[in-house]
């Protein structure tokens, strides 16, 4: 498992790489967003990616990775406001950390957000195979082409497509992405859900399956097709 992290602060990505080396993982350091983008055709399997560098901003990089990449994003960074927050996790990050951390605590976000991009295994099939979750492959097909969806986006919605009929509150789908609860995290879901149905839904303001639950949550209303 290989690790790109991204931050031009020397003391926090020595620390980062120590902890992470500790646990087994391939680390390798960018200082700049330039490097970062010239080391990524390397293939890595994370991205810790910090949102104030020398040359560009982080939420850039971030864009400019999601458009050919799903590879799983957290991001450092010292702005903890909610709508930072909900921005970056908008623009295709799937964690966020705040500065200051504890490198104990990226370590085990790292390895939550690893285990959540792997997945179990089946097909499910909806509206006459109008969407099409391969959870296996990790795949998800609309209309008979494949879509990309970040790793987080895909948790969110596999999730919700085995349960059709079920609401689901914000906190427990933060739950169930992030593997435990966090209070501040759960407007988070929205920006998530908002892409999802960008990605999913012919016309995202009348949804055939993200249906909102207004005060409670979401939940998924597509037709479950028969085998
Ligand atoms: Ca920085």
């Amino acid at each position: 498992m290989k690790i790109l992290v991204i931050e031009d602060e020397d003391k926090i990505s020595e620390i980062v790489k120590a902890y992470l080396q500790r646990e087994g993982y391939a680390v390798v350091l960018a200082r700049d967003g330039e490097t970062a983008l010239d080391v990524l055709k390397d293939g890595f399997d994370l991205i810790i990616l910090d949102l104030m560098l020398p040359d560009m901003a982080g939420e850039e990089i971030c864009e400019m990775i999601r458009r050919d990449s799903d590879i799983p994003i957290i991001m450092l960074t010292a702005k903890s406001d909610e709508e930072d927050r909900v921005r970056g996790l908008g623009i295709g990050a799937d964690d966020y950390v705040v500065k200051p951390f504890s490198p104990r605590e990226l370590v085990a976000r790292v390895k939550a957000l690893m285990r959540r991009t792997k997945g179990t295994k089946k097909t499910y099939s909806f509206n006459n195979a109008d969407l099409v979750i391969d959870t296996e492959r990790h795949e998800v097909m609309k209309a008979g082409r494949v879509i990309t969806l970040t790793p987080t986006e895909f948790k969110i919605l596999n999730t919700i497509a085995e349960r059709p009929g079920q609401v689901f509150t914000r906190l427990q789908l933060v739950n169930t992405i992030l593997g435990y609860d966090f209070e501040g995290y759960d407007r988070t879901i929205d920006a998530h859900i908002k892409n999802i149905r960008h990605k999913i839904e012919d016309d995202p303001r009348r949804p055939e399956y993200i249906k909102t639950v207004y005060g409670v949550g979401y939940k998924f209303i597509g037709q479950l097709d028969e085998d």
